[in-house]
C-alpha cells in the first residue's frame, strides 16, 4: 500500500503503467461527534478502513495506492455543533469528479471512493461524482463505506459485526455511539477525550425516523449531547474487530464487482 502523496512521480508512473493499480480516496468530513470525539472522526476512520482493506486487495493482485483524504463534506445535520463544517453538494461532487479525471489522466482509472460520513446529500453527491466519472469513461468507480445505496452500506459496515457490540441497544447505536467510539479508541485513542465517557448518559430514546432521515438536526434530537447510543458501552477491543471486519467486508465488495486485476 502506497500513499499517493508520499511518493514521487517516477513510482507513480511505474504504478499506472502496471495495470494493477487500484486507488483508494477517503472521504470524511468535520462534524461533531459527542463531547468525547474529534471532529474529525469520519476522516479518520475512513483512512482506518482504507489501510485495513488494503492487504486483502493486495492478496488478489492489486496495487493499491490511497489518495490525500478529502477531509471536507455535507454536514447539514449537525451544522449547529461548534466546529462543523459543510460544503455544498456540488462542491464534493466537483472535487471527486476533478480528482477521479486527474488520476485517469495518468492511468490510475479503478476509483474506489471509501466514504466514512453518514448524511444523505453527501453521499448523494459522491454517488453523483461516481455517475459523472463512469459517464465520462473516465474511470471505473465504486463507492464504499457510507453509500447512497443502503445495501452497499449494509455489506461494508453492518455484516458480521453486531455479535461484538456490548450495548444493550444495538440497534439504537450511531452517530458517536458504541461503534464509533470503539473505531477511535482503537484507531486514534490519544483524541479520544475518554475521562469525559463514564459522564455520557446512554442517548437510546431518540427519534431513530429523524435521524435516519435528517428530517431534524442533531443537536434538537440528541438533547445537545451530540451522539446516538452509549458510548460507555465501547472498547479499543471492539474497535479493533470492527476495523478487521470491516476492512475485509469492504475488500469483498470491491472484488465482488471487479475481480482479480
Ligand atoms: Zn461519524
Amino acid at each position: 500500500m502506497l500513499e499517493l502523496n508520499k511518493i514521487p512521480f517516477p513510482e507513480a508512473k511505474r504504478l499506472a503503467d502496471g495495470g494493477r493499480a487500484l486507488t483508494i480516496l477517503p472521504v470524511g468530513v468535520v462534524e461533531e461527534h459527542g463531547a468525547h470525539l474529534p471532529l474529525g472522526v469520519d476522516s479518520f476512520a475512513a483512512e482506518i478502513y482504507s489501510a485495513s482493506a488494503a492487504p486483502h486487495l493486495e492478496e488478489a493482485g492489486y496495487e493499491v495506492v490511497i489518495a490525500p483524504t478529502i477531509n471536507y463534506g455535507v454536514a447539514r445535520a449537525a451544522i449547529d455543533f461548534p466546529g462543523t463544517l459543510s460544503l455544498e453538494p456540488e462542491t464534493l461532487r466537483s472535487m471527486v469528479v476533478e480528482i477521479g479525471k486527474s488520476l485517469a489522466r495518468h492511468g490510475f482509472n479503478r476509483l474506489v471512493v471509501l466514504n466514512g460520513h453518514r448524511d444523505l446529500h453527501h453521499m448523494k453527491a459522491l454517488d453523483d461524482a461516481r455517475a459523472m466519472l463512469i459517464s465520462a469513461k473516465a474511470a471505473q468507480v465504486l463507492v464504499v463505506g457510507f453509500s447512497h445505496d443502503p445495501e452497499m452500506t449494509a455489506a461494508c459496515y453492518r455484516e458480521g459485526v453486531k455479535q461484538f457490540y456490548q450495548s444493550p441497544r444495538p440497534d439504537r447505536e450511531g452517530h458517536g455511539g458504541e461503534s464509533e467510539t470503539s473505531v477511535a479508541l482503537h484507531g486514534f485513542p490519544d483524541l479520544v477525550k475518554r475521562d469525559m465517557i463514564g459522564g455520557l448518559t446512554p442517548n437510546f430514546d431518540y427519534d431513530v425516523e429523524a435521524f435516519r432521515n435528517e428530517t431534524k438536526d442533531y443537536s434538537s434530537i440528541s438533547d445537545g449531547r451530540g451522539y446516538f447510543g452509549w458510548p460507555q458501552a465501547a472498547r479499543a477491543e471492539t474497535g479493533a474487530k470492527l476495523v478487521a471486519i470491516r476492512g475485509r467486508n469492504i475488500a469483498n465488495v470491491i472484488l465482488k464487482a471487479w475481480g482479480a486485476p
